[in-house]
């Protein structure tokens, strides 16, 4: 057998067993599968937890690898994972400077921009989604994606020997393209929005049986969104924040984020009271936070138009929960324009050391025009998700930066700057 064929008998082994679902809207059960909306409301399923199942304690966990699935009692898998092991625990860092910057008492920055293989934190969600594609006895993965979710799909299905069709808008950035094509999966560019791609996705599920992360395992997909704030709880010695700001596409991540922390309280593991959860948009993409501050019910779609690319969900699949979550938390939602975003790129990259991508910026230049309304308050500990890598869309800071003096390798010429710069 060749060597790629070897791995794909060894994908079929079997994955681990799932979580039975429920519908979050009637309550229905449903077995597991790859389906992740309710046969009778059309509502989304979402995985099922046994109230009785045994606990970790704290040292439990704290004994543990470190990676996501030291919380395994939280994600949707009745056995332990067979593939994508290491993904998770990453930084958090603390920010002083930047802290400063927004006139809070604490800032700190959870850096999924370090995640690991793909430096975006849908390395957690594809996790966690390919275990159960495994679990379902699927050979074929795939995704609609702007961007970072191609990069993770196509990283970790090449590892786990399963193949792979990711589509993607045809126009995305460069280092997003190239950080997909080079782990060898079926790349298709698709003429139109990523709302497009989503809808012609869909299709292809029904058509022709591939396990799409974010359409029909998406109930196990969006689990993986939690191991972020159950990091952040125990980095901060089992305890929440204040506040949490993170960016928002198709709103799972927030979303998963409340209900992440709630768990952990429930479990009696976390101390303090649940964090207001803040969401972040690009004004040239913003259908949440129009929800969070219309106080409606449902998403109105919009045609989106921003460098943002990762966040550019006209029409997001988890909007409305994701609105809920913030209303409920006490907390509140902010859109920003892309210079602001770019701004927001700077500011963090030249007060924490980290180079976040458009969405870092968008998170970053929120937080600021939340703080500055009051929203954010001057004694909060506020996290500060920074979920993108911006080596992967340098062309959006690069017109920003200041051109850099190019000299002959002259002392003096050296000297002349030097003498400049006083
Ligand atoms: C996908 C993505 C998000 C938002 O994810 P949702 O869960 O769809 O809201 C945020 N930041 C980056 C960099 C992303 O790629
Ligand atoms: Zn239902």
């Amino acid at each position: 057998m060749s060597s790629s064929a070897t791995a794909r008998a060894d994908a079929q082994r079997r994955g681990p067993r799932l979580a039975p679902l429920t519908c979050r809207l009637c309550g229905a059960p449903s077995a597991p599968s790859a389906v992740a909306v309710c046969e009778r409301c059309l509502g989304p399923l979402e995985p099922a937890y046994d109230p009785h199942r045994r606990l970790p304690t704290r040292a439990e966990i704290e004994a543990r690898p470190e990676t996501m699935w030291r919380y395994l009692e939280w994600l949707p898998f009745l056995d332990a994972p067979v593939v994508s092991l290491d993904v998770g625990f990453t930084p958090l860092v603390d920010s002083p400077a930047l802290a400063r910057a927004l006139g809070v008492h604490r800032a700190l920055v959870k850096n999924d921009a370090a995640s690991h293989p793909t430096f975006s934190f849908k390395d957690r969600v594809v996790a966690s989604a390919l275990n159960a594609a495994l679990g379902l006895g699927l050979d074929t993965v795939g995704c609609a994606s702007t961007g970072n979710l191609a990069n993770a799909v196509a990283a970790q299905a090449a590892r786990a020997g399963l193949a792979a069709w990711i589509f993607i808008p045809e126009d995305l950035e460069i280092g997003k393209i190239v950080g997909t094509a080079v782990y060898g999966p079926r790349l298709v560019r698709v003429k139109g929005t990523y709302d497009d791609v989503n809808r012609l996705c869909a299709q292809v599920a029904d058509r022709f049986g591939f396990g799409l992360v974010n359409l029909n395992l998406r109930s196990y997909y969006g689990e993986g969104s939690k191991t972020m704030a159950f990091e952040i709880g125990e980095q901060l010695g089992w305890r929440t924040p204040d506040a949490i700001i993170a960016p928002m596409a198709g709103g799972s991540l927030v979303t998963k984020l409340d209900k992440g922390f709630r768990e952990l309280r429930t479990a009696g593991l976390l101390d303090g009271p649940a964090p207001r959860v803040y969401g972040a948009q690009a004004t040239g993409c913003a259908p949440i936070v129009n929800l969070v501050e219309s106080g409606g019910e449902q998403i109105v779609p919009v045609q989106p138009r921003t460098i943002a690319r990762s966040l550019a969900i006209g029409n997001p699949a988890d909007g409305r929960f994701a609105a809920k979550a913030i209303r409920e938390s006490g907390g509140a939602a902010a859109a920003v324009t892309d210079e602001e975003l770019v701004a927001g790129i700077r500011l963090l990259a030249e007060t924490t050391g980290v180079f976040g991508e458009t969405a870092a910026g968008v998170t970053v230049a929120s937080a600021l025009k939340l703080a500055r309304a009051g929203a954010l308050r001057p004694s909060d500990e506020l996290v500060l998700c920074v979920t993108g890598n911006g080596l992967k869309t340098v062309e959006a800071v690069l017109p920003a930066l200041p051109e850099s003096p190019v000299v002959a390798p002259k002392l003096r010429e050296v000297a002349a700057l030097v003498e400049r710069s006083r």
